[in-house]
């Protein structure tokens, strides 16, 4: 699996007809509609099948933040869901209780899920930690993105045991998963590194699958907006606070003057992750003292913040 990143083969619809909707620049090809759709749910079944992500008889719950990535994941695995063997899908919400930004969001999360039928269920930090982000980050915001990390963590994790599901996915795009990778590099994190490449939960948790890991930002904004399935919905406040936000900004530029640079970032994990021997990732199995989930120190990253808010 490791070292397959993406195929560049001479595509038999560069001759189509019709009128393109989307320019990909790192291979040149030119799309219409109907090509562009197929195009991207091929390339989201080849990542689910090559890597294994879903077998039959997988439950798959999505942690749907109603956004634009869990809402085409949503929206790409019902598509396939016929051809994927007795696979159940569903979907959860967490809310984390961030005012003026999750109200539209679990709106159109809530929307989707009827509109799919889908079974779903709600979780909220009030419920799992007794308030909500906004409250815990008063005068903390900048850390407010490794304190949301450590709670949605938790939130996600009990999402996925809630609904019984033995696959968690979740919307990763291709920019998301660039970004990490150079993020890790950044801080000198080679564990985190490996360990975010999604092949890693060591049988602790339930495993999280990410299937939109090689489809860009831009591909899922043009996928959304073809099917009328567009909003401009905000962006989460705490953002800007965050070292992603420079890199977001930094690969963007990277990537429309060097079309393939998240791309190259991503075959860099992936030769990285191929020569490790995994003496890299693998942490001692143990218990928080305090609440008994599995984790590397004596006690858990959540516990240790519970102590803090
Ligand atoms: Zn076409
Ligand atoms: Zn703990």
């Amino acid at each position: 699996m490791a070292g397959t990143v993406s195929s560049t083969k001479t595509p038999p619809w560069s001759l189509c007809t019709e009128p393109a909707v989307f320019h990909d620049k790192r291979t040149g090809r030119h799309l219409c509609r109907d090509h562009f759709i197929s195009d991207v749910e091929s390339r989201v079944a080849e990542t689910i099948r090559g890597r294994r992500l879903i077998v039959p008889g997988d439950h798959v719950v999505i942690a749907l933040s109603g956004g634009k990535d869990s809402t085409a994941l949503l929206m790409i695995l019902a598509r396939l869901l016929p051809a994927l063997e007795g696979v159940t899908l569903s979907a959860f919400t967490i809310d984390e209780g961030i005012h003026g930004y999750r109200e539209d969001t679990i709106r159109s999360a809530d929307e989707l899920v009827k509109k799919y039928r889908l079974t779903h269920t709600m979780i909220s930090f009030p419920d799992l930690f007794g308030g909500t982000l906004d409250v815990f980050l008063e005068g903390r915001e900048p850390e407010a993105c490794s304190i949301c990390g450590i709670l949605r963590r938790k939130a996600l994790n009990v999402g996925a045991e809630r609904a019984g599901a033995t696959k968690l996915a979740t919307g990763h795009n291709l920019d998301d998963e660039a970004q990490s990778v150079f993020m890790n590099v950044l801080r000198g994190d080679l564990p985190r590194l490996l360990r975010d490449s999604g092949s890693d939960s060591q049988g602790r948790f339930i495993p999280r699958i990410k299937p939109l890991m090689f489809i860009s930002e831009k591909e899922i904004a043009v996928y959304l907006m073809l099917h009328g399935a567009w909003a401009d919905l905000p962006e989460c406040p705490y953002a800007v606070h965050a070292l992603r936000g420079e890199v977001r900004r930094m690969l963007a530029v990277l990537e429309s003057k060097h079309p393939g640079t998240m791309l190259h970032l991503m075959e860099s994990r992936a030769q990285i992750e191929a020569h490790c021997d995994g003496s890299l990732v693998a942490e001692p199995m143990r218990h928080c003292a305090e609440c008994g989930d599995p984790c590397s120190g004596e006690i858990c990253q959540l516990c240790n913040l519970k102590k803090t808010l």
